[in-house]
């Protein structure tokens, strides 16, 4: 099967953009996506000199099997190891080490799963039917950028649920799609 990307991708005027205009043009297209597939996690990144911006997106289902708040020790144990993977950045996303790339700020974890329990006498519906994500920005900065050719992420291996991850980036080469898997993982730039 021919996985390359077609020849005529339009170059857009990227360079001169901060990282964050890149990137928003990206989530627009992630979030048009939306709601999630199982198994399916999406991945925007935008590459500017030094500095990565990463967004992923992740259904709750393959981050900890469930998709509403915890009920007990055990998922909130659940909960707090895939808070702890999905914080370690540089690890789960594959960043080579030849880049020399440092977290630039703490990640931001954000999910419908890590907010306040409801008040007593609330709202107290299950929400089963419903979907809810894990949504992740990290920053980094790499002192030697030329060496961030791609990645291969580890969240495959983190999260064995997830099947695919659709990336799309805006690179040193323009932007770029791709969609990888456990047997194919590696995403280059
Ligand atoms: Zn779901």
């Amino acid at each position: 099967m021919d996985n390359s990307a077609p020849a005529t991708i339009r170059r857009r005027r990227a360079v001169g953009l901060p990282a964050s205009g890149l990137l928003a043009i990206a989530f627009a297209a992630t979030a048009a996506a939306a709601p999630h597939q199982h198994g399916v996690a999406t991945l925007a990144l935008a590459l500017d000199g030094g500095q990565l911006r990463a967004e992923l997106s992740l259904p709750a289902r393959d981050a900890v099997g469930f998709e509403r708040r915890p009920r007990n020790d055990a998922e909130r144990g659940k909960l707090a190891a895939a808070r702890d993977r999905l914080a370690d950045g540089a690890t789960l996303l594959g960043l080579p080490s030849a880049a020399r790339c440092a977290a630039s700020a703490p990640a931001e974890i954000r999910s419908e799963l890590l907010g306040p329990a409801p008040a007593p006498g609330g709202h107290k519906h299950a929400h089963d039917d419903e979907h809810a994500d894990f949504d992740v920005v990290y920053a980094f900065v790499c002192a030697e950028p030329g060496a961030l050719s791609g990645l291969e992420p580890a969240l495959f291996k983190s999260f064995p649920g997830l099947k695919q991850i659709r990336v799309q980036s805006i690179g040193p080469k323009g932007p770029k799609r791709a969609t990888i898997t456990p047997a194919r993982a590696r995403f280059d730039f």
